[in-house]
Formats: C-alpha cells, sequence, structure tokens
C-alpha cells in the first residue's frame, strides 16, 4: 500500500531501462518507495542520477583480511591455500567484532553505489562449534551493522553440513559454520521475524560439497525454501568440479539441475566453470549468475563464459565477495577487462553495433542484483525502493560528457569514487561524498582491528 508522499525530487537526467530521460520528477513515500515517477518539480537532485546497485555476494568479515593472503607461500598458492588464512582469521570473530567489521564494509559499500547487499554468512558459532547463548548472535551482528550503515541487507544464513562431495564431517575449523538441517530451519524461522522493507532473509546453500543430496531436498521440500531467494557457490574451481564428477558423475551445474528446480528464484555465485550445456541451461532457467570478478581474479579462479551467456540472454549481477576491492565499477570494468584480455578483442558484454559496454552491464547487474536480493529495487519507477545515486556532476572526468558517454566514462574511465550522494529507502546515507556516521563507524573497526592484531 502506497504511503504519504513525503518528498519530491527532480533529476535533471534520470537513468531508466530504456535509457536516460530528462526533467524526471521522483515523489518518494513515508515509508521509502517510490510512489511515482513522471514529470513535474521538486527538489532538484543533480545532473545524473542513477538507480543504487545491489551487491549480490557478501562474506562481511572477509573484508578486514583483504590484502593478508597476497604473500607467496611454501607451495603452489590457490584458491585452497587461500582459505586457509581465511579460516584462520574466521577464528578470531565474534558478533561484536563481526558488526564492527560488517558496518566499515556497508559504509564503504555505500560510498561506492552499493546499495543492498546480498550477505552470504556462515560465521554462525562459536569458533569450537558450540552455539552462542542466543544462536543467531552472529546474524544479528550483521542486521545491527546494516541497520548503523544504513544499506538494505539480503540475508542469506547459509547451510553448511560436510566437509567434501563424499559427505565426510566438518574439519575442526568449519565447525563454526555448521547445522543440521532442523537447527538450520529453525535459525531462518527466528530471522524471518525481523524482515522489513529493508530487510529480506533467504536460503544459501554453501556449495554441493557442503550441502548432501538428502539434506538438498528436505530443504526445498521444506515451506520455508517457497518463495525467497536461493543462493548457492558452484563451480568456482576446477578441482570442484572434478571431484563432483568422480562422486556424483555430473558436473556441479549439471547435478544442481538434475536435482532442483533452479528458476528466477536461484542465484549461482561464480558459476565460472562451464560447458556449452550448462551455460546455456543457466540462462534459460532465469537462475542469476553471481559474478564476483575481482574475487575471481584474486583467487586465480577463472573466467565466465560472458559473451556465451549475455548471446544467451542469461541474467547476471556482481558481488564483491571477499571485498578484495568494493566497488560496482570496479566489478563490471574486470568483468569486461578478463573477456577483453583472453579473447584479444574489446566491447564484448555489448551485442549490437552501436551499444554500450557500459550501459549494457550496469543495466544487467541492476536487473540481476534486484533478482537476487528478492525485493523491489535495481530501477526508479513506481512502487520501487527510493535507492538512488547522484553522480559528482562537477568531477572534470564529466565535463561534456552526455547521455551517451556518462555510464561509460563512470565504468572505465574513473579512479575516485564519482558517486556524490546516495539515498537508500528514501534517507540519504551518504552526501556529498560524506556517510552520516563514517567516523564513529571506523574508529571502532579500527580499534577492534588493533585488537585482532593482537591475537
Ligand atoms: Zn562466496
Amino acid at each position: 500500500m502506497a504511503g504519504t508522499i513525503a518528498t519530491r525530487y527532480t533529476a535533471d537526467r534520470l537513468w531508466t531501462p530504456q535509457g536516460w530521460t530528462s526533467d524526471a520528477l521522483l515523489e518518494v513515500d513515508d515509508g521509502g518507495m517510490l510512489a511515482g515517477v513522471g514529470a513535474g518539480e521538486g527538489e532538484r537532485l543533480g545532473r545524473w542520477v542513477l538507480p543504487g546497485m545491489p551487491n549480490l555476494h557478501s562474506h562481511a568479515f572477509q573484508r578486514a583480511m583483504a590484502g593478508l593472503a597476497e604473500r607467496k607461500g611454501k607451495s603452489d598458492d590457490s584458491f585452497w591455500t587461500w582459505r586457509e588464512t581465511m579460516y584462520a582469521f574466521a577464528a578470531t570473530i565474534g558478533p561484536d567484532e563481526l558488526q564492527a567489521i560488517a558496518a566499515q564494509l556497508y559504509v564503504e559499500m555505500l560510498k561506492a553505489g552499493y546499495t543492498q547487499v546480498c550477505e552470504f554468512h556462515y560465521l554462525h558459532h562459536q569458533p569450537d562449534g558450540t552455539p552462542y547463548a542466543q544462536p543467531e548472535a552472529m546474524s544479528l551482528a550483521l542486521i545491527e551493522a546494516a541497520r548503523e550503515a544504513g544499506i538494505a541487507l539480503t540475508l542469506l544464513p547459509v547451510l553448511y553440513m560436510s566437509g567434501g562431495f563424499d559427505g565426510r564431517p566438518l574439519a575442526p575449523r568449519q565447525r563454526r559454520f555448521g547445522h543440521d538441517v532442523p537447527s538450520y530451519l529453525r535459525l531462518l524461522e527466528s530471522l524471518r521475524a525481523h524482515e522489513s522493507d529493508k530487510l529480506r532473509v533467504g536460503i544459501a546453500l554453501h556449495s554441493l560439497r557442503a550441502v548432501p543430496e538428502d539434506a538438498l531436498r528436505q530443504i526445498l521440500a521444506n515451506d520455508a525454501s517457497k518463495d525467497c531467494p536461493i543462493h548457492i557457490h558452484i563451480a568456482e574451481q576446477i578441482g570442484e568440479v572434478q571431484d563432483c564428477l568422480a562422486t556424483r558423475g555430473a558436473r556441479p551445474v549439471e547435478w544442481l539441475f538434475d536435482h532442483a528446480p533452479v528458476d528466477a528464484r536461484w542465484t549461482l555465485v561464480h558459476a565460472t566453470h562451464l560447458s556449452d550445456a550448462e551455460t546455456a541451461q543457466i540462462a534459460r532457467s532465469g537462475a542469476v549468475a553471481g559474478l564476483c570478478p575481482t574475487t575471481e581474479a584474486n583467487l586465480g579462479d577463472g573466467l565466465f563464459p560472458l559473451a556465451d551467456y549475455i548471446d544467451a540472454k542469461g541474467t547476471l549481477g556482481v558481488g564483491s565477495d571477499s571485498h578484495i576491492s568494493v566497488s560496482p565499477v570496479e566489478e563490471l570494468r574486470w568483468l569486461e577487462y578478463g573477456q577483453r584480455l583472453s579473447t584479444r578483442h574489446r566491447n564484448i558484454a555489448a551485442c549490437h553495433q552501436g551499444d554500450s559496454v557500459g550501459e549494457t552491464l550496469w543495466r544487467a547487474a541492476l536487473h540481476g542484483g534486484a533478482t537476487a536480493s528478492g525485493l523491489p529495487i535495481g530501477e526508479l519507477r513506481a512502487n520501487a525502493r527510493a535507492d538512488l545515486l547522484v553522480l559528482d556532476d562537477r568531477a572534470p572526468l564529466l565535463a561534456a560528457r552526455d547521455e551517451r558517454s556518462v555510464i561509460d566514462s563512470f565504468l572505465f574511465a574513473g579512479n575516485a569514487s564519482l558517486v556524490r550522494d546516495v539515498m537508500v529507502g528514501g534517507e540519504w546515507v551518504v552526501r556529498g561524498f560524506v556517510h552520516r556516521d563514517e567516523e564513529r563507524i571506523a574508529a571502532r573497526y579500527r580499534s577492534v582491528m588493533e585488537r585482532l592484531a593482537q591475537h
């Protein structure tokens, strides 16, 4: 139900799925939703106004270890050696630390242009695996961090049950991630009580190696999984594809489609190593390919088959995942650059002559990110949440840019962020490049990091 109109804004240029419109009036109601978009006069926002970008994949705690795994080890460094560093770091973090780290990360996300984050959250219990007195304490720390920062959250508590495709139990350092199906469903139910316009609760299955077939079936049969986003890590690593073939006789994406009704509720995170048939199958299903190019580059995962997937009209979005970088601009730029480097061609994401690569990618990631978030976002239209970015029209880089070139300049040419103001659900959280509570949140983050460094 639409609320009362609280504020009217006018955008000199407003970015819509069809392209730029001039002098667009945005009517925001007192619930933070857009009541209407049309013509008329309101408070002037600035020259270039875009929808905020959803970040479809985040492990917030990993922001605090970004840069700590870039020194050559004894053996051949890979995703699996990085994971050891990550496990050791994860063991030092409790609810207070998680809230401090996540709030700082979310401030950085907002300033970079993300207005929604899907938090793929598996750090559930105490480091030895014992549940906290309040079993959902770590999830509540994330909810509180998002509230403090003013970012909207799709919280995806993760079901993590086994340490490999063979169903082996969790290793000691994985125990704090673990649930059985009944305790997982209880967690889900208790978190759903907190849902609001800015908080959606969905389901995450860590990966096929961490969720046995029987558990997958139980989750999908349960009413709790109906009509909510379902995210899963899949086919990120060649080793994972080989293990799946050896134990289950099929490639991961192939196996998932044979055992689950994969559709637009699903986000397949990474989906890096795909056969042609799997690429076409994901595209046809309406599921979102959750791409995290800067993390995938940092971990040496490989390249997603972008051109084939876009040709097949697949849905995609981006996430900052391990937070080695926190910027939708950088994710989309590297999504395109990876393809250019491997194919030795330019302008890969655009399909037709004259299409803009930047607009194609920004539009695709808004749509896929919104689908993955399970909320009415990603477009500035009536009945969508009022999440918007105002670019810095005084930036020299944008001087003399017009409707045809501004998004490409924003995505490909910027180094400093061009995002000047950010609104989430009708509330200004960043104005003039400054977040409303950034000093306090950064000071708390620094003191938590200094304490953790003494461990
Ligand atoms: Zn991940």
